[in-house]
């Protein structure tokens, strides 16, 4: 086994301390990751609060992972020593069930085994990203193109392949309007990718305060959701609508945007039910669904489309010390627009 430093939540209301943790031996399939870097998404501050439930501390976040391949296990054949590579949301699912089969492991009818807070197949509680080096199975292990500058690749691993999954599942391209609400960590780089695809894409945030970001960023409009003429101007006008946001929010507003069979989908992931009417629905054949991040086939898939479109989130490098006032800033709107911990700083 193997002991690494790292940061990890003791409780609740604690602030993230330095500590370390324990990576088990390599099994024949697994892969031994020395940690670059490691995004932080709003879900890490979700999990470690216990907004989403109660959890097992001390608990070290982090699922925005992406290193170098140290060691492998006898039966590796998908990495080589040296490779770049990512690790995201899941390390690990059943393999053999339908959802498995089809490279939807996110979906894994038998539960996957989320990178960190989730109950590993040796009882054992996982343990992310926050830290020097991870053991995770080889096909969970995602391969970074050469094209991608590694300092800024781990907020693709979640935030990116949550945003791509359903614009890809959803058919956003030229011809389709995509509305994005909410510019933080998953919004900003659903901006970039629905405009890579080719869709119209608008922003809507709660002010103007990011406007020129979001137009920097390939949005072709931008509203502000404060003020209440948004809603009268922009009534039946999307095919698509992503919701980013981390709070509660009035989702039956947002229907009434939607055009004749328009689907606005919940990606944002707030404690809090959503209550919907029934006449706006019913009228406009609309939908409403939920995704969750992705399959490893369509990250690698993200990846690769991210390289070949110069897709890269805006990013903020910070040390191990600073991610309990990161935490602060993301909770305040205040990150422009993904912090990512540089792993050396864990030493
Ligand atoms: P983030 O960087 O904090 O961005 C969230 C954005 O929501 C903010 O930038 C803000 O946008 C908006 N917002 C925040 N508080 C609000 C409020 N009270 N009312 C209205 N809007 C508000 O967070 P993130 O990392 O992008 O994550 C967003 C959510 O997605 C979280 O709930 C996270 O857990 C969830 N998530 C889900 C998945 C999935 O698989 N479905 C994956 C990753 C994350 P404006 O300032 O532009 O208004
Ligand atoms: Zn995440």
């Amino acid at each position: 086994m193997l002991t690494v430093n790292a940061y990890a939540a003791p409780s609740a209301t604690d602030p993230l301390i330095a500590t370390t943790i324990v990576r088990r031996d390599l099994g024949p399939h697994d892969v031994l990751i020395d940690i670059a870097y490691a995004g932080i998404c709003h879900s890490d501050i979700h999990t470690v609060r216990g907004h989403w439930g109660e959890i097992a501390y001390p608990l070290t976040p982090g699922h925005e992972i992406v290193g170098f391949v140290r060691e492998m296990g006898s039966a590796v054949t998908k990495h080589q020593i040296g490779d770049r590579v990512g690790v995201g949301c899941e390390s690990n699912s059943c393999g053999h069930c339908e959802q498995c089969l089809k490279g939807e492991e996110v979906y894994c009818l038998n539960g996957n085994i989320q990178t960190y807070a989730g109950v590993d197949y040796d009882g054992t509680i996982t343990q992310g990203g926050y830290s020097q080096a991870t053991v995770v199975n080889e096909n969970f292990v995602l391969k970074v193109p050469e094209l991608l500058p590694i300092e800024k690749v781990a907020p693709l691993l979640c935030a990116g392949v949550t945003l791509y999954s359903p614009l890809k599942h959803w058919n956003a391209g030229p011809g389709t309007k995509v509305a994005i609400v909410g510019m933080g960590g998953l919004g900003h780089v659903g901006v970039k990718l629905a405009h890579a695809l080719g869709a119209e894409v608008t922003v809507l945030s709660r002010t103007l305060s990011k406007q020129k970001d979001g137009l920097e960023l390939g949005a072709d409009h931008y509203y502000a959701t404060e003020d209440p003429d948004t809603f009268e101007k922009l009534a039946g006008r999307f095919d698509l609508i992503l919701n980013t946001v981390s709070a509660k929010l009035d989702i039956a507003a947002y229907v009434d945007l939607l055009a004749v069979d328009g689907t606005l989908v919940v990606l944002g992931a707030p404690s809090e039910n959503i209550s919907l009417p029934a006449m706006p629905l019913i009228a406009g054949r609309r939908s409403i669904a939920g995704s969750a991040n992705g399959g490893i086939p369509i990250t690698q898939e993200m990846l690769d489309f991210c390289a070949e479109h110069n897709v890269l989130p805006e990013t903020e490098l910070i040390t191990a010390d600073y991610i309990n006032e990161a935490y602060e800033r993301v909770l305040s709107s205040d990150v422009r627009y993904r912090f990512v911990i540089d792993a050396n700083t864990f030493a």
